[in-house]
């Protein structure tokens, strides 16, 4: 299994360009993994969950030679997850190498897309159903409900799996909603890369939005607590924060130090992660080598 984060900021990434706050003023003076892009991750070289606006760009800045985006998984319609000039590049690039990209995503996610995308270029669509399995490529995806834009039945978390090996991306979405949690009681997950857009703010800081519809620090830890509980995830399960609000999170080295203190690791844009199935194969496992490549940040 292997994933490479092209992005893994929340919609306010512009915010530190001008606000005057300590977070985004150590953004600007960091730079470097402190900067985040719209959370996008690429799985292998054909499949995508979401394309912000920053998504084609940071393709082709972080050297993706061979890529050619051929399914895109799209978690929900709001603009730093499906913009449409992005996801019209993306078609315009599938296109070029005689390939026709399909777009995967609610029904009606799919059709708003689909108008919004110039019509002379060629789009698939692949609707989804909560709870139904597909097949997107090499991948196997189970869209599971979000708890996002009022519980809104398009809004998906996804379960991948390859080669018996499982993955949770979840984001955006607060709190997983029960029905979610349970789908996920029998399996046993080899990577979760889940959000944790407001770091360490919760609702005394004014953010009305946590809980409802994103997650904090905290709030990402006891979202391990509980799929540790049932077993779907062990204490080595690697566990990725991205989704990273730069106005609320502090700079990258402070608050990957924060969650590493609570087993969680934090993402940034670039980074790489794979990891060789144990053998003997064991689906029941979460063990395996893993490769973490710490000189994939784009400085
Ligand atoms: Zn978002
Ligand atoms: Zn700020």
């Amino acid at each position: 299994m292997n994933m490479r984060f092209l992005g893994t900021g929340a919609a306010d990434i512009g915010v530190p360009d001008t606000c005057p706050c300590a977070n985004c003023a150590a953004v600007r003076a960091a730079g470097g993994r402190s900067r985040r892009t719209y959370s996008s991750l690429l799985l292998d070289h054909s499949t995508l969950i979401d394309c912000g606006p920053t998504v084609p760009e940071q393709l082709t800045r972080l050297g993706n030679e061979g890529t050619t985006v051929v399914h895109l998984l799209m978690t929900h319609l709001h603009e730093d997850h499906a913009g449409s000039a992005a996801i019209t590049e993306l078609c315009r690039r599938a296109q070029q190498r005689g390939r026709t990209l399909t777009l995967w995503g609610g029904r009606e996610a799919g059709r708003h897309v689909r108008d919004a995308v110039d019509a002379s270029i060629p789009l698939s669509l692949g609707a989804l159903q909560p709870f139904e399995n597909v097949t997107v490529g090499d991948w196997q995806v189970t869209p599971l409900p979000a708890r996002h834009m009022d519980d809104h039945p398009e809004a998906f978390v996804y379960l991948l799996s390859r080669n018996g090996r499982l993955l949770l991306y979840a984001c955006d979405t607060g709190p997983l909603l029960d029905a979610t949690v349970a789908h996920l009681r029998h399996c046993r997950l080899a990577a979760v890369v889940m959000e944790a857009t407001f770091g360490l703010k919760s609702e005394s800081d004014g953010i009305a939005d946590l809980r409802k519809n994103h997650l904090n620090f905290p709030l990402a830890v006891a979202e391990r607590g509980r799929l540790m509980d049932q077993g779907t995830v062990g204490p080595d399960t690697p566990w990725y924060a991205t989704h990273l609000s730069l106005h609320h999170c502090p700079p990258h080295d402070e608050s990957a130090a924060w969650l590493a203190r609570h087993g969680l690791r934090l993402a940034w844009d670039g980074l790489r992660w794979s990891q060789q199935a144990a053998a003997p194969p064991d689906p029941r496992s979460s063990l395996g080598a893993e490769t973490v490549d710490t000189a994939a940040s784009p400085g």
